[in-house]
């Protein structure tokens, strides 16, 4: 049986339970990180130890612990398991509170920690490309909630999502409020130009994603050039090479927005390339 860290304690999956009181539950009032773990070992856990600080500080959540303690207790975790590759998912609610929204009445934030299985699209997918839809749901607004916070209420992805599945297709991009394409429901964009690599910047509201900054990083350690700005449709649509990245996903190309075919219609040789490099240093 799976061993969840609750607070601290590793306890069957069956017995990790938390208050119905919980504004994590009650308000979607807390954050979260989707690791990775990879022969043995944890992809990037710092970078997304660092985010979730980030998105807590945003909003005044204090994690009962420091960064050290969480690290070393996700890694106890793993080990408890005995994961060699799946995944991890790392939650911090508000804690059991009143049915009130007021975050002072809550008494001590939740730490959960929990390892199991990831299940990825399946391998044809990733040999022959994805098909997506342009969602009719916007990105959240900066102005609301930002989308740098990677907090528990996901509602807007969760629409586009539903609008993509109901499409018969596994994904949906968002747009932002300026009509610009922001991300996808929980993996970043990248496009391929006459040899450049663009991506959104987060200033168009997306989720700075580790996946995504470990591909610039990638891209440019291969020479090739990466720029951030701001794409329409336009851009997608007449795009050579198009490609998500995510903690789950990794690297998946796609080809196929709103029933157009782009590029060749294959994934291409600088998404192809981008996805052998990720995988050797995932495992590196
Ligand atoms: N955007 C959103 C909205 C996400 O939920 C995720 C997945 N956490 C990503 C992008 C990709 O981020 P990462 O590469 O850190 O998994």
């Amino acid at each position: 049986m799976p061993q969840v860290n609750l607070n601290g304690d590793l306890v069957d999956k069956s017995a990790a339970k938390i208050s119905v009181y919980d504004h994590g539950l009650l308000y979607g009032d807390g954050v979260f990180e989707g690791i990775r773990v990879y022969s043995g070992k944890v992809f990037r856990l710092h970078e997304h130890v660092e985010r979730l600080y980030e998105s807590a500080l945003h909003l005044l959540l204090d994690i009962p612990w420091p960064r050290d303690r969480v690290i070393a207790e996700v890694l106890r975790t793993v080990e408890a398991n005995k994961k060699i590759d799946g995944y991890i998912r790392l939650v911090i609610t508000r804690g059991e509170g009143t049915l009130g929204l007021d975050p002072e009445k809550c008494g001590r934030p939740q730490v959960i920690i929990i390892v199991d299985d990831i299940s990825l699209y399946p391998p044809k997918m990733y040999d022959e490309g994805m098909e997506v839809i342009t969602s009719s749901i916007i990105r959240s607004h900066p102005n609301t909630i930002s989308p740098r916070v990677k907090s528990l209420n996901y509602l807007n992805n969760i629409l586009a999502k539903i609008e993509a599945t109901r499409a018969g297709v596994p994904e949906a991009i968002m747009l932002n409020h300026l009509g610009e394409v922001a991300e996808c429901t929980a993996d970043n964009l990248f496009l391929v130009k006459h040899g450049l690599l663009r991506t959104p910047p987060i200033s168009a509201g997306i989720l700075e994603g580790v996946t995504r900054n470990t591909v610039i990083d990638l891209a440019e350690a291969s020479g090739v050039t990466v720029q951030e700005m701001a794409l329409t449709r336009h851009d997608v649509y007449t795009a050579d090479e198009l490609f998500l990245t995510g903690t789950g996903a990794e690297i998946i190309s796609v080809v196929k927005v709103d029933g157009r075919v782009i590029g060749n219609g294959k994934p291409g040789p600088i998404s192809k390339n981008l996805r052998e490099r990720y995988q050797v240093l995932v495992r590196s």
